[in-house]
């Protein structure tokens, strides 16, 4: 079906949740794992729309509610250092550590900035030469190239006070995990930005090995829907194979440019994942060229004993084994202007988006 240009057709989202309710006949439980989904999901009403046989869950795709605890606590301790200037996206100043978080610290005097890009604080670090600049790198294939190609400039330049904290991550160990661990996921609803960088061909193992259908998505309503009866199909065929719904921007190989400058900067590592723990080969950490750039190398820290905040189950939610209306501290003790835990801080996170937009009955 060839969905109209700007895929928010009221006539196309009808027709193609008709088809699936219509061909739906085998109960699947579909897991998305990209933030972004998990927003249009809920913010579109998506769930609304599908038969009782079409169960949605939420997946660990949000990079800020991904990134482990004991990675707040690692930039907490730079940022109590003197001469330490945090370089952070937005959204990770406000995620509770242990006992802090760099919002705290911002307020208790630390220098904690916050920027658009790694390349704007490699800037920032060449204008304040008698300053250490340490910048956050979170998130998946998404964010990593914008990360690495500061590394090579900082290279470059010969700067010696811009660092990287990496906790950049790779999406297929957590799918895999989740299925190792026996979460009830039958489709993957695949994610469209790491997909342009990765290629869809990332899913081959995913669909070959665990036999289970994967579609990479696009964003808008009738992208998600045109997705989700890709997958039915697939389900009540018997089949399970890598689809691309997402045609216009992503390729099989995906950019090829992208991925050489993440593998010439970084290597793979195990890396601990909020909910998932370590999961071994799931992360990035800079190569040996380039560790010179590595904070947790060249600015030795003291880490603080790892807590979880007591009654949040944003590692469950992470896993899709429970919905943020399981958490009691839900919408009471845990709001978007008093988040408890990550899912409820970020913009992309499950627990902020069922409290904007509801779970739209299911
Ligand atoms: S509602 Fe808040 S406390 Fe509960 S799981 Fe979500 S982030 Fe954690």
């Amino acid at each position: 079906m060839n969905l109209r240009e700007d895929f928010r057709n009221q006539r196309d989202c009808r027709a193609l949740a008709e088809r699936i309710c219509f061909e739906s006949r085998t109960p699947v439980s579909i897991m998305e794992v990209c933030g972004g989904h998990t927003m249009a999901l809920q913010r579109h009403g998506i769930p609304s729309l599908l038969p009782e046989t079409v169960s949605l869950i939420s997946g660990p795709g949000c990079p800020v509610c991904v990134s482990d605890i004991r990675f707040i606590d690692h930039a907490v301790a730079l940022a109590r250092e003197p001469g330490v200037v945090i370089a952070t996206y937005g959204d990770l100043i406000r995620v509770p550590g242990s006992t802090s978080s760099l919002e705290k610290e911002k307020a208790n005097g630390a220098s904690v900035k916050v920027v658009w890009s790694a390349l704007e604080a490699l800037t920032f670090a060449s204008a304040n030469p008698g300053l250490k600049v340490v910048f956050l790198g979170i998130g998946f294939e998404t964010t990593s190239p914008g990360t690495a190609i500061a590394v090579i400039e900082a290279a470059k330049a010969s700067a010696d006070n811009f660092f990287v904290l990496s906790s950049h991550k790779v999406m297929p160990p957590a799918m895999t995990a989740l299925i190792d661990e026996g979460v009830r996921i039958d489709a993957y609803l695949c994610p469209g930005h790491v997909s342009v960088i990765t290629g869809s061909s990332i899913y081959e193992p995913i669909a070959g090995k665990y036999h289970k259908p994967c579609v990479v998505s696009g964003f808008e309503p009738s992208d998600i829907l045109q997705s989700i009866w890709m997958i039915i199909k697939q389900v009540e065929s018997g089949d399970a194979r890598v689809e691309i719904q997402y045609s216009r921007a992503v390729r099989p190989e995906g950019n090829l440019r992208a991925q050489k400058v993440i593998e010439e900067v970084f290597v793979s590592s195990d890396d601990y994942w909020r909910g998932l723990g370590n999961l071994p080969k799931s992360g990035l950490k800079l190569a040996e060229k380039y560790s010179r750039f590595d904070a947790a190398e060249m600015i030795p820290v003291k880490i603080e004993e790892t807590r979880e905040s007591a009654g949040c189950i944003c590692g469950d939610v992470l896993k899709g084994i429970k919905k943020p209306n399981q958490c009691k501290l839900f919408r009471t003790a845990c709001t978007p202007n008093h988040p408890v835990g990550a899912c409820m801080v970020s913009s992309e996170g499950t627990c902020s988006a069922y409290f904007q937009y509801g779970d739209n009955g299911k």
